[in-house]
């Protein structure tokens, strides 16, 4: 049996447009290291942790990310869970926030890449809004 893919839909939190296109969220990117901003497609497939961009971006590598339309920071005070990199916040359509570390590398870079299958599947729920038994 496989898994349904699930394709995310997210939206900017400061002017909510929307930023998943096709199968991908196109963010803007600055790489910390070199300073290079550039374009940055994440997989918008939920725990999918493929990235494209023109930035030349490493494992390890830490970006920070902007919305493309208004410009404004996504970058959330809290620093990444697992590698304590940069964390990112977008807005999910159905409400919910979701999180993306900016560095290269960490499980935490796919949207939906955090915590533990447990946690993963509650989320999916609360999505799809399956009650509990
Ligand atoms: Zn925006
Ligand atoms: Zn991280």
């Amino acid at each position: 049996m496989s898994q349904p893919l699930l394709l995310l839909e997210v939206n900017c939190p400061n002017c909510q447009a929307a930023l998943t296109h096709g199968q991908q969220v196109i963010l803007g990117a600055h790489l910390v290291a070199t300073h290079q901003d550039g374009e940055i497609r994440l997989s918008a497939l939920f725990g999918d942790d493929q990235v494209q961009t023109d930035l030349a971006m490493g494992d390890g590598d830490v970006a920070t990310f902007t919305c493309p339309y208004c410009e404004r920071s996504l970058m959330v005070e809290t620093p990444c869970k697992l590698c304590g990199g940069p964390l990112a916040s977008v807005n999910l359509a159905s409400g919910e926030t979701m999180e993306f570390c900016g560095q290269r590398g960490c499980r935490g870079h796919a949207l939906g890449g955090f915590g533990d299958v447990d946690e993963m599947t509650d989320l999916l729920n609360r999505m799809f809004k399956i009650p509990h038994d």
